[in-house]
């Protein structure tokens, strides 16, 4: 049942024991009206006292997270300011608190020396290629030299110094097709892929061999383990990655045969090629994947190498998530390790 309404305009059971606001007599109903005004002013005094000190611990909070919060990130801010290509390396000082803040400049140390790592290997691949490329222009400069500055050259000595700026030129032109294959591979840009029959590729590598002068007396021998087995790569790209292998193997094993071993094993094919060479020292293992590493530059230079061959074919197939390496427990020899996912 609904309560009825008191002299308030209020309805309830919560205030049935209080007296009710008509049956109290005016000298009470003053009391009680003056204690009320009593209780609003001193809720207008403390409101007006309290005002000032929270104003003031408002500015010093404010100047708390101005002068002791934000000083390490003006203290970054400055520093990154500070930094050029050539200090990009030196990390920023700083106490670890194990704040935010700290973490924050712990990652940005992290990543400018990343950046300064990347900085200096294109500064030294830069100065490699000039290297290279400077090294072959001498000598055709010299040659050139020698026959304008001696009118009373021979014919046997005006040949050879042809051939000799000819064979320059052949190298400066490898390794312009290395350089812009290994510029391909580094930069993001995608390639066309389409599914090969691992069989045929390598029946196609080895086909590049026959009739090559450079094979000598080389033999190729294949062993197929991965019968009509497929992996999703461009053609061109692993033909190319896998004819740097055996290539290095004629040139500079000083053995007489290659194998080609490929099986499966899970979800890769591993392709594995060996050579009976006087093999490559384990301190070597990962150098010769460095860009113009050589072990015997001369013979390289002589062989036409660029000392880009195994940097280009570690790029391709990393490219197509694979990997390569030395056998360095290999002692008949040197054999690389390919391993390329299957479909
Ligand atoms: P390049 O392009 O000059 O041929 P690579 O990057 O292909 O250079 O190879 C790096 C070096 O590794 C070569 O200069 C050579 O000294 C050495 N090398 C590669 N393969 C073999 C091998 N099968 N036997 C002996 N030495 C090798």
């Amino acid at each position: 049942m609904e309560q009825p309404l008191d002299d308030d305009g209020r309805r309830g059971m919560f205030h049935l024991d209080r007296p009710r606001w008509g049956s109290l007599q005016q000298e009470e109903r003053e009391l009680i009206r003056e204690s009320r005004m009593k209780d609003l002013e001193n809720i207008r005094v403390v409101s007006t006292y309290s005002i000032f000190p929270l104003i003031l611990l408002s500015f010093i909070g404010g100047y708390f997270l101005a002068t002791v919060m934000l000083k390490p990130l003006e203290k970054l801010n400055s520093e990154i300011r500070k930094k050029e290509a050539d200090n990009l390396g030196n990390p920023i000082d700083f106490i670890d608190n194990g704040d935010e803040i700290s973490e924050l400049i712990k990652s940005f140390n992290a990543m400018v020396l990343k950046l300064s790592k990347a900085f200096e290997s294109q500064k030294q691949f830069v100065e490699n290629a000039s290297h290279e490329i400077k090294t072959p222009l001498t000598i055709i400069q010299a040659n050139l030299d020698t026959v304008l500055e001696n009118k009373k050259v021979s014919k046997e000595e005006l040949e050879k110094l042809l051939n000799s700026s000819k064979k320059q030129i052949f190298l400066m032109d490898n390794l312009t097709e290395d350089l812009l294959l290994l510029s391909h591979m580094t930069s993001n840009v995608d390639f066309k892929k389409e599914k090969i029959e691992v069989e045929e590729l390598i029946n196609s590598v080895i086909n590049l061999f026959e009739g090559n002068s450079k094979k000598k007396d080389m033999s190729i021998a294949f062993k197929n383990q991965s019968k009509s087995v497929k992996i999703k790569g461009n053609k061109v790209l692993l033909e190319r990655a896998l004819k740097n292998i055996i290539e290095n193997s004629i040139k500079y094993s000083g053995g007489d045969r290659v194998n080609i071993f490929s099986q499966i094993k899970g979800k890769d094919l591993f392709v594995n090629i060996s050579d009976n060479g006087k093999g490559i020292a384990k301190e070597e293992k990962d150098k010769i994947f460095e860009r113009f590493y050589r072990i015997d530059k001369g013979r390289s230079r002589k062989e036409g190498g660029s000392g880009l061959g195994l940097a280009i074919t570690k790029e391709i197939i990393e490219r197509h998530k694979g990997s390569v390496s030395l056998d360095s427990k290999y002692r008949n020899g040197a054999k690389f390790i390919v391993k390329l996912p299957l479909i």
